[in-house]
């Protein structure tokens, strides 16, 4: 009995305690809330600005297992176009950091490559397409060639990629257009490449930003589920989305803009299970929670390649080995 009372009296002051503690809590936050009422607009744009400028210096410290980055308190609403853009380009900044190396994920070696592959890509993965190019390349090395080949040997090619009879439909198509129109050659105007059978906005600027260095925005589903979670833009039609978010970065950043937002959404801002606990933008994120927060739970979420880290290909080429040889430093190595 006389445990019991003790047991209950120490219960009932530990709630007092914590009522206390949650008491102060509030008389803290509130006297903090009315300091911000109290100053003017610039002070809240500063205090905006501030908030957005706690991310981790090291990308990679997220994913190391040190403890979640914290999140900004709310969505950003009502930012101004001014904070917002800052925002923007600071996430970039903070992407590029953590995929140095990102770069467009199909292999190919001409223009007339990178169209092809890059039509073949719809519903599949790049690595699938990686996969299936050399043969159909092998065989059909140009326009030319394709254009004339027989569709039954060319979908029998394509299957694997799935799709396989409508994409050969728009790869010899697309391949007979070039022939009959372009002299052989991949046009580099946007005007000209979404005329092309199978060939709209989102690839035509794939193939002008990689193959032509001709800045592009490339609005894939990733891109587009990426920038609606960091409130860059509302919209969800490719071309206004293409449109709202080039406002916020000049024109020389769009093409690497794009790899970045592509591979962030690949390995670590998934559709379904994003990996908020081990992403290193999250301090920047007003999506932030929407996936997994725990860094340990959110670690097994990072898609990583076979065999690989986040930034590595299977086989990369020399421009993204280091200066040892060794492929790009793995997120979250060391
Ligand atoms: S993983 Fe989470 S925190 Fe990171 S960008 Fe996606 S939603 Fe935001």
């Amino acid at each position: 009995m006389t445990a019991e009372k003790t047991t209950a009296k120490k219960t009932t002051a530990e709630k007092t305690t914590a009522k206390k503690t949650t008491a102060k809590k509030t008389v803290t936050k509130k006297a903090a809330a009315k300091k911000t009422t109290g100053n003017q607009t610039a002070v809240k744009k500063t205090a905006a600005v501030k908030k957005a400028t706690v991310a981790p210096k090291k990308a990679s410290a997220a994913v190391k297992g040190a403890p979640a980055a914290k999140p900004v308190a709310a969505p950003p609403k009502g930012e101004s176009q001014t904070v917002l853009v800052r925002r923007a380009r600071r996430i970039n900044r903070e992407l590029a950091e953590v995929y140095p190396y990102a770069h467009p994920e199909l292999d190919f070696e001409n223009p007339f490559q990178l169209v092809v592959a890059t039509v073949l890509s719809a519903q599949t993965t790049d690595l699938r397409v990686n996969q299936t190019t050399p043969a159909l390349f092998a065989k059909y090395p140009t326009p030319e060639d394709l254009a004339a080949a027989n569709p039954e040997e060319v979908e029998e090619i394509l299957r694997p990629t799935g799709f396989f009879r409508a994409k050969t439909k728009s790869v010899t198509g697309l391949s007979k257009a070039l022939v009959e129109q372009f002299g052989g050659e991949v046009p580099g105007r946007l005007e000209d490449l979404v005329k092309l059978p199978g060939v709209g906005r989102k690839t035509a600027f794939v193939v002008l930003g990689n193959a032509f260095g001709r800045p592009g925005i490339t609005v894939d589903t990733h891109f587009q589920r990426l920038v609606r979670r960091w409130q860059w833009t509302a919209e969800t039609d490719p071309d206004k989305i293409e449109a709202a978010v080039a406002a916020l970065f000049p024109k020389s950043d769009w093409t690497d803009l794009s790899h970045h937002v592509i591979w962030h959404g690949r390995r670590i801002c998934h559709a379904r299970k994003p990996a908020c606990g081990a992403c290193p933008i999250a301090p920047l994120c007003p999506a932030y929670g929407e996936g997994e927060t725990d860094p340990e739970k959110a670690k097994k979420l990072l898609k990583y390649e076979k065999g690989g880290f986040p930034g590595q290909r299977l086989n990369p080429p020399q421009a993204y080995l280091d200066a040892g040889g060794r492929a790009a430093p793995p997120l979250g190595a060391g």
